[in-house]
């Protein structure tokens, strides 16, 4: 689709065009702008910003296309300096009801990416743009004009949209004002999508929004599962459904139940093959090891499996926890998660799935949680068990595997001697104390360097065949190896 490169706006009582002064094109989607080419960086990890759409029932209170914005514009601005962002968006549309807010907010980071020289990521109360300094250079005056450019694009999309406006804002105090209030929004979403169950439902629904730069990202959200950005419950996808159900957001008939602990459906399967173009053949909603659930790239939170103690990590973007026991931030673990990848070891989540009863628990659900960056576990404290909380780790308690060993035992956590899975009453594992007894690690070999905690990373240890000894498949993905030494010697004839 060829969008117009110009806008009209009002002039006191005169309507006149304005030409861009970028191209919008959906081929920018995905750009990256690194600091040394960025005029400004609005939102992300060190100021506030957040996205918001409202709907408003009474179109006359809507100015049709005007921007306003509070704060200072990008001539008011440092170059090379970071500021607080809000982006508020109001709509009206006779066929718009308040379950699309969410959805129709989804889309600002769909089409802001449309624009050339403007970089946006993530959503809600998490966004992060960046400016470029050619886009200034080439005449960008103004946000207004990215406010402008964004509504052109919402109406040329998604015609429902019969009124917009915008406010944008980038003075901080102001936006951590309307944060607040943005954050009870989201809020009150969310509760809305908890008291409904998979079981209670006969469809859930696909998104492929981000299949522009994850091609075989498979997002399914069910009432159980929200989407992994965050940004979709079941009840948004069913309204985007409704309005426009050969759009982004269809409809995934359940089907028939083939495991109601991992949530493996013959519908999804469907799906997972028809959207993936082949790539994946079925998935399970609430597993972690095994056929996870494909991760794009926006999810709000990272899951990595230690295979030291058979456990699960968690650290959410945003997070000021630089290092997990594994070694590596959040950045190193996003970059193995994501990508549109069923990547056992690794999975990306929304928020709410911590409050889901579903939670891994294929897995074991919370027994199988061994640690998480310590602001994660206070923001999702109501979610976790009363049974659990003490035994899960955080960056305060522990900073290396063997520290996180010592925790597991004092506390005495159930990975430590095997998990029972709540929901059935199975041992899943045996624990890896017991399996250490078992079989005792090889003493290390005279001179050889011992593997740095940095380099640990998650792997997947397949042991099969029994006595004797059992053949093992290790499956390194995206490592960093620095081998030090190594030493081959001869096997001593018996
Ligand atoms: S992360 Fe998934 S649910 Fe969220 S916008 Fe992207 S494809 Fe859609």
């Amino acid at each position: 689709m060829k969008y117009p490169e110009t806008d009209k706006i009002k002039m006191g009582e005169a309507e006149v065009e304005e030409k861009f002064p970028f191209d919008i094109n959906p081929m920018y989607e995905g750009e990256r702008i690194r600091k040394a080419g960025m005029y400004v960086e609005l939102g992300g990890q060190d100021k506030p910003g957040f996205e918001l759409v409202l709907f408003e029932p009474e179109p006359e209170k809507i100015k049709d296309g005007e921007v306003s914005l509070i704060g200072p514009d990008l001539d008011g601005m440092e170059e090379g300096g970071t500021y607080g962002y809000a982006m508020i968006y109001r709509v009206y549309g006779e066929q718009i009801e308040k379950d699309l807010e969410a959805v129709i907010e989804r889309r600002n980071h769909e089409y802001q990416g449309y624009i050339q020289g403007y970089m946006h990521l993530n959503q809600r109360a998490e966004v992060w743009v960046r400016i470029s300094k050619e886009t200034v250079k080439k005449g960008l005056k103004s946000v207004k004009q990215i406010g402008r450019a964004t509504m052109m694009l919402f109406k040329a999309e998604l015609p429902f949209i019969e009124k917009m406006d915008a406010t944008y804002i980038t003075d901080e105090e102001e936006v951590v004002k309307r944060l607040e209030e943005a954050n009870k929004i989201y809020e009150a979403r969310d509760m809305r999508a908890r008291g409904l169950h998979d079981e209670d439902v006969d469809e859930f629904y696909q998104c492929t929004l981000c299949q522009s730069f994850a091609p075989t990202n498979v997002c399914v959200v069910s009432p159980d599962r929200t989407a992994l950005c965050g940004a979709m419950s079941w009840f948004d996808s069913r309204a985007a459904a409704r309005i426009d159900p050969e759009g982004p957001n269809a409809l995934i008939l359940k089907g028939e139940c083939i495991d109601p602990i991992g949530g493996e459906y013959t519908g999804v399967n469907e799906a997972a093959v028809r959207l993936s173009s082949g790539e994946y053949d079925s998935i399970k909603l609430h597993a972690f090891l095994d056929k996870p659930h494909t991760s794009c790239g926006c999810f709000e939170v990272a899951g990595f499996y230690i295979p030291e103690v058979d456990g699960m990590g968690w650290v959410h973007r945003g997070s000021k926890v630089s290092d997990t026991p594994i070694g590596l931030p959040f950045s190193i673990i996003a970059s193995s998660v994501g990508g549109g990848k069923q990547v056992k070891g690794f999975l990306g989540i929304g928020i709410q799935y911590f409050y889901s009863p579903k939670f891994i628990q294929y897995d074991g659900g919370w027994c199988r949680v061994v640690w998480m960056a310590s602001d994660l576990k206070e923001r999702v404290g109501d979610a976790i068990p009363e049974e659990m909380n003490d035994s899960i780790a955080t960056e305060k308690d522990v900073r290396n595997i063997e520290e996180l060993k010592e925790f597991l035992k004092k506390v005495d956590h159930p990975v430590v001697n095997g998990v029972i899975r709540e929901v059935d009453g199975v041992r899943i594992t045996e624990g890896w104390a017991v399996a250490a007894e078992v079989a005792a690690p090889p003493a290390l070999v005279e001179g050889a360097v011992p593997v740095e905690a940095k380099n640990q990373v998650p792997m997947q240890v397949m042991a099969s065949g029994a006595g004797g000894n059992p053949p093992i498949k290790i499956i390194l993905k995206d490592a960093e190896i620095s081998v030090g030494k190594i030493i081959v010697r001869r096997k001593e004839e018996k």
